[in-house]
């Protein structure tokens, strides 16, 4: 089995990171032999510290600063190298390495992203707010490069296993699936009253707390709908959901003839990680296995815009395109902060996105050369979007 020889994990010490450490780990026991070039953290020290005590990578970054006096001092004489800030956290993505797995929460992950896919390099992509931002830039880098890319997220990884490349213009439609989250069956008075800890409650995955919050609104399937239609070019009038809330099915593509294939597999991100990781091979890992005579039945049900208008405002804004996308994921990790920080409500977050998306002109283009113009550019939106929606956090803590 042939698997990279130099790996790099951004995000190493969120949930996704720490799987992919997982996989890692699992591949090494069965004989891989590869070398880990970069990890990097956000503000967690100690976590980020027993991670380069154990993996003995050439350099280890943080995004916040203020954590690089202990990050040092913990790695002395240990050989690793210590960074710190936003603009050491691309250059780590930037550094030589087979494979790289895009894994840091937000749009903090753009920059880092597009450093792995403009020097040619496999990026096992998680970071679905990266190519909502710049999706088609992104993947015209890695084109450029003669670099891949190759989703992470459930969904994404399978359509990417049952879509073929020269089946391409045989597709009908891709057809996501969603768990619905916490608050499927919830009325909206209960979602109004909603807490930060029962939207974090997934029934089936474990995730970090911002996708967490994205699920229960749905906004979460808004940001993929996004993001399937940039990374397999499908416009939006193509792509369907569809909630399923056993999260057993992970996605469809219906083709043209009405054959639809589906991929299977229990609620677990190591699946789609150790696809990332051995693509095209299979890795053998001690993978959990579907018991189907277990689950006897699967169900399928049509989403509710009603009480999840996140759906319809992601829906818009792919159907805007130009900078929109980017402005309503910008809004969107607002108003999940906010929430997070009980600033406002549940339903205030879509509510806020919509506010935003009204107030600023999502109608210009953004280039999609592979420039780093196009980062820069898709920051700036990104930073004016979250100024608007501050300015609307403040009118709202004003108002109530
Ligand atoms: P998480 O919050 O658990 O981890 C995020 C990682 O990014 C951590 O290492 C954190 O320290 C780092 N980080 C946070 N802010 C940063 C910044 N400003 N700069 C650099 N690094 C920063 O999140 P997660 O659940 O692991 O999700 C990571 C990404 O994968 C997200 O885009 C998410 O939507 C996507 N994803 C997650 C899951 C899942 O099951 N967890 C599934 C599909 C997709
Ligand atoms: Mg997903």
């Amino acid at each position: 089995m042939s698997l990279p020889a130099t790996v790099s994990v951004l995000g190493s010490t969120g949930s996704i990171g720490g799987s992919t450490l997982d996989i890692l780990e699992q591949a090494r026991r069965g004989g891989a032999e590869f070398r880990v070039v970069a990890l990097t953290g956000g503000s967690n020290v100690d976590l980020l510290l027993e991670q380069a005590r154990r993996w003995r990578p050439e350099v280890v970054v943080l995004a916040d600063e203020t954590g690089l006096a202990r990050l040092r001092a913990g790695l002395a004489g240990s050989g690793v190298e210590a960074a710190a800030g936003p603009g050491a956290v691309a250059e780590a993505a930037g550094r030589p390495s087979e494979w790289v797995m895009g894994a840091i929460v937000g749009s903090a992950g753009l920059a880092p992203a597009f450093a792995a896919a403009r020097r040619g390099a496999t990026l096992a992509l998680a970071n679905k707010e990266s190519v909502v931002c710049a999706g088609p830039a992104l993947m015209a880098a890695a084109k450029r490069s003669g670099g891949a890319i190759i989703p992470v997220d459930s969904e994404h990884s399978a359509l990417f296993q049952v879509l073929a490349p020269e089946q391409k213009g045989r597709v009908a439609r891709l057809i996501l699936t969603a768990s619905g989250g916490p608050f499927r069956t919830a009325s909206l008075d209960v979602m109004r009253q909603a807490t930060p800890e029962q939207a974090v409650a997934h029934p089936n995955w474990t995730m970090g707390v911002k996708n967490s919050v994205d699920s229960a609104t749905m906004m979460n399937k808004g940001l993929e709908m996004i993001e399937a239609a940039y990374l397999f070019d499908t416009p939006e009038s193509r792509i369907d959901i569809v909630v399923h809330p056993q999260s057993i099915v992970h996605s469809l593509v219906e083709y043209r003839d009405g054959s639809t294939l589906a991929q299977l597999g229990p609620p677990d991100m190591r699946t789609p990680i150790a696809c990332a990781l051995a693509w095209p091979d299979r890795l053998a890992w001690n993978a959990p296995r579907l018991d189907l005579p277990a689950l006897g039945a699967l169900t399928f049900e049509a989403p509710d815009l009603d009480r999840f208008p996140a759906l319809a405002l992601a829906r818009s804004a792919l159907r805007s395109g130009g900078r929109a996308p980017n402005v309503l994921n910008a809004a969107n990790e607002v108003a999940v902060a906010a929430f997070l920080q009980r600033r406002i409500g549940f339903l205030d977050i879509a509510a806020l996105v919509e506010e935003v998306l009204q107030a600023t002109d999502g109608g210009q283009n953004l280039a999609t050369t592979a420039g780093d113009e196009v980062i820069a550019e898709a920051l700036q939106v990104d930073a004016e979007a979250r100024r608007v929606a501050a300015d609307v956090l403040t009118r709202i803590g004003q108002a109530a």
